[in-house]
C-alpha cells in the first residue's frame, strides 16, 4: 500500500462502495475499508443492502408472493396445482446465493475500477489519518487527502423487547428462519415490518404487527394508506395501530408481548418468534477520535451541509450515516455527488425527489408531496386518480387492487407529486421521479404516448384525471 491516497471511503455499503468506483473512474487513488468479514475471514461487500437488507428480503418477497400465487391465486387462472409445498432450506439458499453473487460483484467492481480494499474497523483520527484495526486486532495507520464517511446504520433496539436472536429477532435474524413461525408477531408498521411480515404471512404464519403510533404510514398520502391498509387487512395481516409495546417475556418457544392499546389498556400476546422493526440508527460506534473534528446532530447522525461536507473540510459522510431517508438509493447518490465534489466536478442531488417505495403485494411507491403535506402548507393544488380495476393489463395479471394518484399545482400544472398503490409500483413511480425531475406538467404526462396495453396506462389516466380528462374513467366534476 504504497503512499497517501487521494479518497479513502470508509464503508462498502450501497453509499460507500458507489462513492469508491466513481473516484476510481474520475483517477482518483481510491481505498475502501470494510470491517465485515464471512466466516473465512474474507471481506464481504455490499453493506446492509446487499448483505441483510434490501436483496435478501426483496429475494424472500418473490420467493414467497410466488409461493402464495402458487398455492392461491392460479386458481383464478384455471391452473390446479394440488399439494403445493414449499422448502424454505432451498428458498434461504437461493437467497444467499443471490447475495454471494453480488457481494462477489462489487469485489470485481473494486478490481476493475482499480479501488483497493483493506480489510478492518476504521477510526477516524486528527489530521485525516484513519487508524484501522485488523481481524488479528494489530492496527496501522493510513493518511488521505479526503475522507468519506458511509459506516451505515444498524437497528434499533427497545428495552421492552430485547433481541437475543432466537425468539426476539431484528431484522437479519427475519431473514433466516429455519421454518415458518405459526405465530409471528412483529413491532413496528413500518417498511421492514410490513415486507418481512408478508414474506412470513405469505408462507402461512399468523402475522400480528403492533404499531406504536396512531395512524398507519403517516408519511405515504393518506388516501393510499387507507388503500393499503384495507389490502393488508384483507390478507390477513393483523395490523394493530396505537400498540405501545411495555414488555416480553420468553418462555421456552415462546414469546408473550404485552402491549398498551391507545385506552391504556393492557394486552398479552403470545408468539413463536417475534420481530423488533422500530427504525435503524446511524452507526458510528469507535468511529470517531474525540479530537478529530467531526460532530454529530440531533439524532447522532454525522453533521453535514447539503454537499455531505462534515465540519472538517475534506471529511465527507454519505448514506445512513447522516440525515435523510435511509434509503440504499439515496446513500449511492450522495457517494456519486461526493466522488464529484472530491475530483472537482460541480455537483449536487435533488433531496426533494428521493422515491419511497414499500415492496409489498401490492407495492406502495411515491414521490414529491403528499395532500396531506400541500394542505398544511397551503399551495393550491389538483389531483387526478385511477383505479387499476380500469386497467386492462392489471385485470389480465389478475393484480388489479390499488390505484395510481397525481398531484399537481393549480396555478402552473407542474407535477408535485406521484403516488402508488398497485401493480409494478416501485417501477410506474420511476415514471413520475423522471417526469418531475423534467418539471413536467400533468399536461405533458397527457400528451405522452404510452404502450398499450400496460400498467403504465393508469399513470397516464391519473395524469389526465387531474383535468377531469380521463378517458376510461369517469370524471369527478372539479369543485
Ligand atoms: P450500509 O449498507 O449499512 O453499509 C455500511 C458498511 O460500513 C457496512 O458494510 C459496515 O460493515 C461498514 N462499516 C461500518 N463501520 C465501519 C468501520 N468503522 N470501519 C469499516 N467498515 C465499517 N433500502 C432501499 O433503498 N430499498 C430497499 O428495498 C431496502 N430494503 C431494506 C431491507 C432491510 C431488511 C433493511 C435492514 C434495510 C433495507 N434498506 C432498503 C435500507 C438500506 O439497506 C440502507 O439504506 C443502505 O444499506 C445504507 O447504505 P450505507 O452504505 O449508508 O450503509
Ligand atoms: P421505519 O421507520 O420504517 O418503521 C418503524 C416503525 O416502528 C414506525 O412506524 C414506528 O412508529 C414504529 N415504532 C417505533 N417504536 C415503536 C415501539 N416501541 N413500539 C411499536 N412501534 C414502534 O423503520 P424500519 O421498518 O425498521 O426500517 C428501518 C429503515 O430501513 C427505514 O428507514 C427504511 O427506510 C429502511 N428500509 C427501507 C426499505 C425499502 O426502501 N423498501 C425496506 C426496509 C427498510
Amino acid at each position: 500500500m504504497a503512499g497517501k491516497f487521494d479518497l479513502v471511503v470508509v464503508g462498502s455499503g450501497p453509499a460507500g462502495y458507489v462513492c469508491a468506483i466513481r473516484a476510481a473512474q474520475h483517477g482518483l487513488k481510491t481505498a475502501c475499508i470494510e470491517k465485515w468479514t464471512d466466516n473465512s475471514g474474507k471481506s464481504k461487500l455490499g453493506g446492509t443492502c446487499l448483505n441483510v437488507g434490501c436483496i435478501p428480503s426483496k429475494t424472500l418477497l418473490e420467493s414467497s408472493q410466488r409461493y402464495s400465487d402458487a398455492a392461491k391465486n392460479f386458481d383464478d387462472h384455471g391452473i390446479k396445482i394440488d399439494n403445493v409445498s414449499m422448502d424454505i432450506e432451498k428458498m434461504l439458499t437461493r437467497k444467499d446465493n443471490i447475495v454471494s453473487k453480488l457481494t462477489q460483484g462489487v469485489a470485481g467492481l473494486f478490481k476493475a475500477n482499480g479501488v483497493t480494499l483493506l480489510q478492518g474497523k476504521a477510526k477516524i483520527l486528527a489530521g485525516k489519518k484513519i487508524e484501522i484495526t485488523q481481524q488479528n486486532s494489530q492496527t496501522k495507520t493510513i493518511e488521505a487527502e479526503n475522507i468519506v464517511i458511509a459506516t451505515g446504520s444498524v437497528p434499533i433496539d427497545i428495552p421492552p423487547a430485547p433481541v437475543n436472536h432466537d425468539t426476539i429477532v431484528d431484522s437479519t435474524g427475519a431473514l433466516e428462519f429455519k421454518q415458518v413461525p405459526k405465530r409471528l408477531g412483529v413491532i413496528g408498521a413500518g417498511v421492514i415490518g410490513l415486507e418481512l411480515g408478508s414474506v412470513w404471512g405469505r408462507l402461512g404464519s399468523e402475522v400480528t404487527v403492533l404499531e406504536a403510533l396512531p395512524d398507519f404510514l403517516p408519511a405515504a398520502d393518506q388516501q393510499i394508506a387507507k388503500e393499503a391498509a384495507k389490502i393488508f387487512k384483507k390478507q390477513g395481516l393483523d395490523i394493530y395501530l396505537g400498540a405501545r409495546v411495555t414488555g416480553s417475556e420468553v418462555k421456552g418457544n415462546e414469546v408473550i408481548v404485552t402491549y398498551l392499546d391507545t385506552k391504556n389498556k393492557e394486552t398479552k400476546k403470545t408468539f413463536d418468534k417475534l420481530i423488533v422493526a422500530v427504525g435503524r440508527k446511524p452507526y458510528t460506534e469507535n468511529l470517531l477520535a474525540p479530537d478529530c473534528g467531526i460532530n454529530l446532530d440531533e439524532r447522532c447522525s454525522i453533521f453535514v451541509d447539503d454537499q455531505c461536507q462534515t465540519d472538517v473540510p475534506g471529511i465527507y459522510a454519505v448514506g445512513d450515516v447522516v440525515r435523510g431517508p435511509m434509503l440504499a438509493h439515496k446513500g449511492s447518490e450522495e457517494g456519486i455527488m461526493v466522488a464529484d465534489l472530491i475530483a472537482g466536478k460541480t455537483a449536487h442531488m435533488n433531496y426533494d425527489l428521493i422515491p419511497s417505495v414499500i415492496y409489498t403485494h401490492p407495492e406502495i411507491a411515491w414521490v414529491g408531496k403528499t395532500e396531506e403535506e400541500l394542505k398544511a402548507s397551503g399551495e393550491a393544488y389538483k389531483t387526478g386518480t385511477f383505479a387499476f380495476a380500469a386497467n386492462g393489463r392489471a385485470l389480465a395479471t389478475n393484480d388489479s387492487e390499488g390505484l395510481v394518484k397525481v398531484i399537481s399545482s393549480e396555478k402552473t400544472d407542474q407535477v408535485l407529486g406521484v403516488h402508488v398503490i398497485g401493480p409494478a409500483a416501485a417501477e410506474l413511480v420511476q415514471q413520475g421521479v423522471i417526469a418531475m425531475e423534467f418539471v413536467a406538467s400533468t399536461e405533458d404526462l397527457a400528451l405522452t404516448i404510452f404502450s398499450h396495453p400496460t400498467v403504465s396506462e393508469a399513470v397516464h389516466e391519473a395524469a389526465l384525471a387531474v383535468d377531469g380528462k380521463a378517458i376510461h374513467a369517469i370524471n369527478r366534476k372539479r369543485k
